[in-house]
């Protein structure tokens, strides 16, 4: 394992930059404002023109052309970032993150307190 004062590897950062993603958006109004919805398009837009690993940037460019981000609510974000995040994993060879329990992962915890 590396030291926590590395820079970070695609892997840490990755993780950290999902933790952002996923978590805006469990934040994100279920009513935006037509402002909101176009700032959260802007910060979106930006990560394939300025994501620090250029292959991932590359790859994610493809992926919102293919399918744009969903920024009418808070439930549609999660769930398109959700599938997305997916996407990746399937890419990876990743376990799929079943999406019924994003909310529970990024907002509410487990019921049984456990994170409280
Ligand atoms: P991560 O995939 O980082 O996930 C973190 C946590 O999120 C998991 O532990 C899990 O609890 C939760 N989670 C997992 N899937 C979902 C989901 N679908 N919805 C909600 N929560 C979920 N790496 C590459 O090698 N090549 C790439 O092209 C590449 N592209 C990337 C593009 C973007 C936009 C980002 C943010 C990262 C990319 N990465 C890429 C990094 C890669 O996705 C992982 O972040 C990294 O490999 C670390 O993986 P991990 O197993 O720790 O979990």
């Amino acid at each position: 394992k590396r030291p926590a004062y590395c820079p970070p590897d695609v892997e840490s950062l990755g993780r950290a930059t999902w933790t952002f993603l996923h978590t805006t958006a469990a934040y994100y109004p279920e009513s935006p404002t037509p402002t909101q919805r176009a700032h959260m398009l802007q910060l979106l837009h930006a990560l394939p023109q300025l994501y620090p690993c250029s292959h991932c940037a590359n790859d994610l460019g493809t992926r919102i052309q293919r399918q744009p981000p969903d920024v009418r609510s808070r439930t549609a974000l999660a769930a398109w970032l959700c599938a997305t995040h997916n996407e990746v994993n399937v890419m990876l060879g990743k376990p799929i993150f079943n999406c019924s329990r994003v909310d529970e992962r990024w907002k509410d915890g487990p019921q049984d307190g456990s994170c409280d």
